[in-house]
């Protein structure tokens, strides 16, 4: 380890899932979101596609999101307990062009909220991605109606969004990252002391994706 000039960062894992219908946008949000760019050829993998974000988050602390992408489950319109088991937070997508996948995501919600809670009981902090905004623009009744979808059904936010233009994606991210770090103040002061690692630099801005596949027993 070189360099005289040791920084003391706390480092936090999140794992998020990334659910919704299939063909709203997830695979191209979390592509978006972590490799910076689209592409309309792109096809994820079968079973669950891992993408790693790292976010310099403040001077103390590094973040990074686990984002868990279904790919190809959705099909099944619910997941297993398996798949839910220690998700931090949840992105919700729906296609604004499709007005059966906000139906959708209310019931992905609902499969969200019986098979994971936060120690608390409460339920983990989920974000309503409306993507595809580039396509139909801003529609006022579906934008209106949001608040209310979003009050009902226990989401913490909600934010237009377009994968292909990069619209709100880095912001619904930090949106919900925020929400997390809220809800995670029952740390000890042992796992905190154990949660912060010695480094010589800071980590680089730039992201990586480890792409693997796993299919779990539904
Ligand atoms: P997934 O099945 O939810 O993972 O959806 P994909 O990411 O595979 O996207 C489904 C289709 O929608 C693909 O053809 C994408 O290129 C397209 N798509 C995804 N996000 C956007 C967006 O923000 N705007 C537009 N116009 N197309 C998008
Ligand atoms: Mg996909």
């Amino acid at each position: 380890m070189a360099g005289s000039s040791a920084t003391l960062w706390m480092e936090k894992l999140f794992k998020v899932l990334v659910i919704g219908d299939q063909g709203v946008g997830k695979s191209s949000i979390v592509l978006r979101y972590v490799n910076k760019r689209f592409d309309e050829r792109y096809k994820a993998s079968i079973g669950v596609d891992f993408g790693l974000k790292t976010i310099e988050w403040d001077r103390q602390t590094v973040v990074r999101l686990q984002l868990w992408d279904i790919a190809g489950q959705e099909r099944f319109k619910k997941m297993s307990r398996v798949y839910y088991r220690g998700a931090m937070g949840a992105v919700v997508v729906f296609d604004m062009t499709n007005s059966s996948t906000l139906e959708a995501a209310a019931e992905w919600k609902q499969d969200l909220d019986s098979k994971v809670s936060l120690d608390s009981g409460r339920p983990v902090p989920a974000v309503l991605l409306a993507n595809k905004c580039d396509i139909i623009g801003r529609d006022r009744d579906l934008v209106s109606s949001l608040d209310g979808f979003c009050k009902d059904n226990s989401f913490a936010g909600w934010f237009e969004t377009s994968a292909k233009d990069n619209i709100n994606i880095d912001e619904a991210g930090a949106f919900l990252v925020k929400q997390m770090m809220l809800c995670d103040t029952s740390l000890s002061a042992e796992e905190y002391h154990r949660d912060v690692i010695k480094v010589s630099q800071a980590p680089e801005e730039s992201q990586s994706q480890s792409l693997c596949c796993w299919s779990p027993r539904l």
